[in-house]
């Protein structure tokens, strides 16, 4: 079952916390889905969270706003600096990316965001979710429906109402366990809707309240919302903005599982769109409506036409001949024999830094049978690189291909991070798949599953 299915099934049991002030919502539907461990350290989590967010009220009391590091809670609002420290984190408050450490003290949570964006940003969220909305998150526990053996994305979140919620990294696709209950989420999101309904910035509450009214059964609220999102559309914007728009309709057309209408869209589209160049980017929604009716051939058609790479599966990876940040050589055949990993990376890339404890989890766990693990590096300027590396040094051999180079050709890489996993007779298997997954399918190839 997955996180959300859990979420929309679950009705979330709300329990005091012994002060009587925050509200903790960490229960599964599933109990047996998490290791006794974890249940612990959720726990201890949910309290460290709790005592955080008394020590940012009284914080806020005398100071008007909060503190730019959690550390500035210590000693006067919270006395016991351990609570700053969640016991699933494994480097105990030395966080991934550098530029985000505490100067004072080592802390396992953080801000959703740094405290200068968060003046501009969290603030304007805040008044669009309600105090619902985090204001510190953890991100040590593992996500049981991905692997109880990583950790991954998922948050426990304290918020601004002093509750603590499970959430992935996205929490606005979580509103039931934000908001404690799919009524009081309809109600969050229409009064939120109410705030920023043309604001192209939020229209995924568009799409995330017509899934809840779909749960409850309130079709007519969810036609009416497909009929206001029209009405405010602006077909003759700009280009980026029209795929905006579109996408949204998908969206919600395929929430309300109206799949018809959403191809014939989709058909539209195809030749009215045909110069909009953010057109590409909406071929695998209309790969997930041919899929939905069942027409395969088209949606293959269309998941190729989305993805270019989607052909290079099963098929031999591209050899490549370099030279390694050591200044020793290093070409793929090489690695014959084993299963590989290229992880192209980039220091400026968020996803990419943060993906980086997985990987290494894997490899650690994998190494022994026969994984290995290529980096490329394409940071503009090979410092950052080296600069990164010396804080947080990796296993792996390195290569370093620059914003533009020849790897990043060769493998077609757009977004980041570009991972590929290769099987031992240099064939690849997989491009796209998220970090989570990793373990399990490496796992799986080397026991010889795949
Ligand atoms: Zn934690």
């Amino acid at each position: 079952m997955t996180l959300s299915l859990l979420l929309t099934s679950a009705i979330a049991a709300v329990t005091e916390h012994e002060t009587g002030v925050p509200k903790i919502r960490v229960d599964f539907e599933d109990e047996s889905l998490i290791t006794e461990l974890e249940s612990k350290n959720l726990k201890t989590c949910s309290q460290n969270l709790a005592s955080i967010g008394e020590a940012l009220k009284d914080y806020e009391r005398e100071h008007g706003d909060f503190p730019e590091w959690l550390s500035g809670l210590h000693p006067t609002y919270l006395i016991d600096e351990t609570h700053l420290i969640c016991p699933a984190d494994e480097d105990q408050g030395v966080p991934i990316l550098p530029y985000d450490t505490d100067p004072n003290l080592p802390v396992s949570y953080s801000y959703d965001c740094t405290p200068e964006y968060y003046q501009q940003w969290l603030k304007n969220e805040r008044n669009v979710y309600g105090d619902a909305n985090p204001i510190v998150r953890c991100p040590h526990h593992a996500n049981p429906e991905v692997d109880n053996t990583l950790m991954s994305d998922l948050y426990l979140n304290l918020s601004f109402s002093n509750t603590i919620y499970l959430s992935e990294g996205d929490w606005k696709k979580h509103p039931i366990r934000m908001y404690g209950g799919i009524e009081a989420a309809i109600k969050g999101y229409e009064r939120a809707l109410q705030l920023v309904s043309e604001d192209p910035n939020f229209f995924n509450l568009y799409s995330n309240l017509i899934r809840l009214y779909v749960i409850v059964g309130r079709s007519e609220d969810a036609e009416n919302l497909i009929d206001s999102f029209k009405s405010i559309m602006k077909p003759h914007g700009e280009d980026i903005m029209r795929f905006r728009d579109y996408w949204t309709l998908l969206e919600m057309l395929r929430a309300c599982n109206k799949h018809q209408e959403a191809l014939q869209l989709c058909e539209n589209l195809e030749s009215t769109e045909q110069k909009n160049p953010w057109l590409k980017s909406l071929y695998r929604e209309f790969a997930v409506t041919h899929e939905e009716l069942g027409n395969i051939e088209l949606a293959d058609t269309y998941f190729d036409k989305y993805d270019s790479k989607r052909e290079m599966i099963g098929k031999p990876a591209p050899d490549f001949s370099a030279t390694d940040i050591d200044g020793n050589p290093i070409s793929l055949k090489d690695y014959r024999g084993k299963v590989m990993l290229l992880y192209f990376w980039a220091t400026w890339c968020g996803p990419c830094i943060g993906n980086m404890p997985i990987v290494k989890k894997v490899y650690d766990t994998h190494r022994d049978f026969g994984f290995d693990v290529i980096g490329i590096n394409r940071d503009t300027e090979k410092s950052d690189m080296s600069e990164y590396l010396n804080v947080c040094s990796l296993p792996w051999r390195q290569i370093f291909d620059g914003k533009e180079g020849p790897l990043k050709k060769l493998y077609r890489v757009s977004g980041m991070p570009s991972k590929w996993l290769i099987d031992k007779e240099g064939n690849v298997i997989s491009h796209e798949f998220r970090s989570t997954e990793l373990n399990k399918l490496v796992r799986d190839i080397v026991n010889g599953f795949a």
